[in-house]
């Protein structure tokens, strides 16, 4: 059985998809993290991610997996590596690529098959697991957005300000949404919720209860 939760940056669907994963004992498959293990490998061996050719050989050279909740990027853990602010400008960059795609679009599906999976990005729903038993679409709004990243930046000491977040969130949103493979849109049959005024608990509540009718 598979549930997909799309969304665009900073809608809670990580928190939401990995919670619930635990509420249903299903995997969880965490897409972007792919796409950001793609951009640092790119990053660490000094290819600009404008250069396509490049950034596509990268992506079928390196191992990906997962184990417990790290990332591992050929064999180093690098949980923490991608995150920082030049992977994820990155990760949207080499998202674009038809082929880069394609390559992670393939593992994505491997990873799914013959178990039960909540698997969360921007194409679940829509390119990945067009026939999934149950489809998500989360958003929050775009203030709200960049405030749920500011904290997570004090608590991590990061020194950026709201507005700069604002900005990245609005940039991000615009490439996401706007190329020409797997744009960020929700599936016709996706579940839309809106979780600015909802506390994780009330997500998860919601999304379990449609998932079980
Ligand atoms: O979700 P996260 O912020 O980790 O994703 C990083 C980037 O990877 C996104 O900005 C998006 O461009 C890309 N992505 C994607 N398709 C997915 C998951 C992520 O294009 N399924």
């Amino acid at each position: 059985m598979i549930v997909t939760i799309d969304g665009p940056a900073g809608s809670g669907k990580s928190t939401a998809a990995r919670g619930l994963s635990q509420r249903l004992g299903f995997e969880f498959l965490d897409t972007g993290a792919m796409y950001r293990c793609v951009a640092l490998a790119v990053l660490q061996r000094d290819i600009d991610p404008a250069d396509e050719q490049a950034v596509v050989d990268v992506s079928r050279q390196i191992r990906i997996s997962f184990s417990e909740s790290h990332v591992i990027l050929d064999g180093a853990d690098v949980t923490q590596a991608i995150r920082t602010a030049a992977v994820t400008d990155a990760a949207s960059q080499v998202a674009q690529y038809p082929a880069v795609r394609e390559a992670l679009v393939y593992l994505q599906r491997q990873a799914a098959e013959g178990v039960d999976i909540v698997s969360e990005g921007r194409d679940q729903g829509t390119v990945v697991f067009p026939n999934a038993f149950c489809k998500f679409f989360l958003i929050a709004d775009p203030e709200e957005r960049a405030r749920r990243r500011y904290d997570e930046m004090q608590a991590q000491d990061k020194k950026i300000t709201l507005e700069e977040i604002l900005q990245q969130i609005y940039q991000r949103d615009q490439r996401d949404e706007s190329r020409t493979v797997a744009p960020l849109k929700p599936a016709d049959d996706a579940v839309e919720i809106n979780t600015s005024c909802l506390t994780i608990d009330e997500v998860l509540d919601q999304l379990e209860q449609t998932v079980r009718d």
